[in-house]
């Protein structure tokens, strides 16, 4: 059992200095206060920290990006969204391919949305990466079961 809040919480204090050397903000929020899963936090962790990071990347000075967790009776779901330029629609149906990277070899190696995709469907969920409706900028959304499903 992982406390959704207090895990979240620690994961973006590690990507804090990341983002304060990209001038990002990350703003966190819960619709719940005590929601929990069952999962590898260290997988899952991991998962999370390539969405921020490809968000960090995407993002202009002064963007904000934000980070919603909301817990339904089945599943929980974690959401990213940036406000940077998006992804291109040449490029949307390669971003999970294994080695797909529009970054220069030093920023990127385009493992991080294939692995983090392998990882969650390991794990029962889903990953989604899509450009935004509302503005300019990607929303990823993580679905988890919340309990347990055998591997
Ligand atoms: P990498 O970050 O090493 O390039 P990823 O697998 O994490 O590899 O991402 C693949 C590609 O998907 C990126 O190179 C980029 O073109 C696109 N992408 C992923 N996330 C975002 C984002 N938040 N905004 C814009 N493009 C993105
Ligand atoms: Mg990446």
């Amino acid at each position: 059992e992982t406390r959704i809040d207090a895990w979240l919480t620690e994961l973006i204090d590690r990507l804090h200095p990341e983002a304060i050397e990209n001038d990002v903000f990350i703003n966190l929020s819960f619709a719940q206060a005590d929601c929990t899963a069952s999962f590898d936090p260290n997988q899952i962790g991991q998962v999370v920290i390539n969405l921020l990071r490809n968000a960090i990347h995407a993002s202009t000075a002064n963007g904000t990006i934000s980070v919603e967790a909301y817990c339904d009776p089945e599943q929980l779901h974690i959401v990213v969204q940036d406000e940077g330029s998006g992804i291109d629609t040449d490029a949307i149906d390669k971003i999970f391919d294994p080695f797909f990277t529009t970054k220069s070899v030093d920023r990127g190696t385009g493992l991080g949305l294939s692995i983090s995709l392998g990882i969650i469907q390991y794990h029962g969920g889903t990953l989604s990466v899509a450009n935004r409706s509302d503005r300019s900028g990607v929303i990823a959304h993580i679905t988890l079961p919340r309990q347990k499903s055998a591997p």
